[in-house]
């Protein structure tokens, strides 16, 4: 059986779909905290606090769990920098507490949610693994302090791992059961697609002076369901004894917001209002991953194009489920 941490989150909740159909049998931990349990559409739920050293030892008693795919922790940049305790203890000290309890019963491999905010400034586009590492915010950092244990447990302990360095996740299950719902929303297409349905007045352009071709931010956005797939590569990897390694996924492929808002436009088929502020702190110009080593370690092939992401989380966005 395959452990999910947050499976009832955002990228969880999709992988948790992929897993199973994939022939494995997930048990999901969390604290629903942010997540919804309705999005946990089957397998076994468990509603625990990674914190909670009793609960996770009786979890790992009563499954017979081989790997771990932990998803569970905080994910806002904002906050990060406003509340870093809130990020180092449950991003770090609950991830601390996971691996012990997993030694402790004897489950070496794990798969981690990473990001590219363990990049910090890019210094080269598009970016490799190798890049330096400079995160800018308590976030980006407690991914990356997070990968540096796992490198000593696996160096010390044996412990096997896949750290998995997100680019911009979008889109939603195209079956229509799962999609993206996040109190506080912060992401670009689910506020433009908001904005679309009359749910907020405007679409805010943080900063129209970069240096990118129409002057706004350029990221590179990567369906969830193409996420969810390059996790079970990474685990059947993990399963068949392989090394441990850390992989961006990213399309290599970048957008600007003003790209997305007009193509958000001709999917809603209607105007958007949308207006130029200042930048957001920390936002770098363009973010976009070299997805080579994915490729050709894992086989992944991410296949989903932008105007695919759109229209599925368009499609969600009309009709949430939760
Ligand atoms: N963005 C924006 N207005 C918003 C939210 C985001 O202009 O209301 C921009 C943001 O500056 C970034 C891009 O959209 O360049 C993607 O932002 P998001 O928060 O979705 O993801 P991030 O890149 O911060 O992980």
């Amino acid at each position: 059986m395959i452990l999910v941490t947050g499976g009832a989150g955002y990228i969880g909740s999709h992988t948790l779909l992929r897993l199973m159909d994939a022939g494995h049998e997930p048990v999901t931990v969390d604290n629903l905290c942010y997540g919804h349990r309705e999005a946990v559409l089957d397998g076994h739920f468990v509603h625990a606090d990674l914190g909670d050293q009793q609960a996770l030892g009786t979890l790992f008693e009563s499954f017979p769990i081989e790997a771990v795919v932990h998803f569970a922790a905080f994910c806002y940049v904002g906050e990060s920098v406003t509340s870093p305790d809130k990020y180092f203890n449950n991003n770090l000290v609950n991830g601390l507490n996971l691996l012990n309890v997993m030694l402790k019963a004897g489950v070496d491999k794990i798969i981690f949610s990473s990001s590219c905010a363990v990049y910090g400034e890019p210094q080269e586009i598009p970016i490799p693994e190798t890049h330096p590492k400079n995160p800018i915010n308590p976030y980006g950092l407690s991914k990356h302090f997070f990968e540096q244990i796992l490198a000593a447990y696996n160096a010390a302990y044996g412990l096997k791992y896949v750290s998995l360095r997100y680019f911009n996740a979008a889109g939603a299950d195209p079956k229509g059961g799962l999609g993206e719902s996040h109190h506080p929303e912060t992401h670009l297409i689910p506020l433009v697609l908001q904005t679309a349905l009359g749910h907020r007045d405007e679409v805010r352009i943080f900063g129209s002076s970069y240096p990118t071709p129409d002057g706004t931010c350029v990221r590179d956005y990567v369906h969830v369901c193409d996420l969810a797939e390059a996790h079970v590569l990474a685990l059947s990897y993990l399963l068949s004894g392989a090394e441990s390694i850390c992989l961006n996924l990213g399309t290599g492929s970048g957008y600007s917001v003003r790209e997305v808002i007009e193509l958000c436009q001709q999917i809603c088929q209607k105007p958007i209002p949308h207006r130029d502020v200042e930048p957001r702190p920390g936002d770098p110009p363009e973010l976009v991953a070299s997805g080579d080593l994915a490729r050709q370690v894992l086989k992944w092939n991410p296949h989903y194009s932008l105007e695919e992401i759109i229209s599925t989380a368009w499609n969600w966005y009309q009709d949430p489920k939760f």
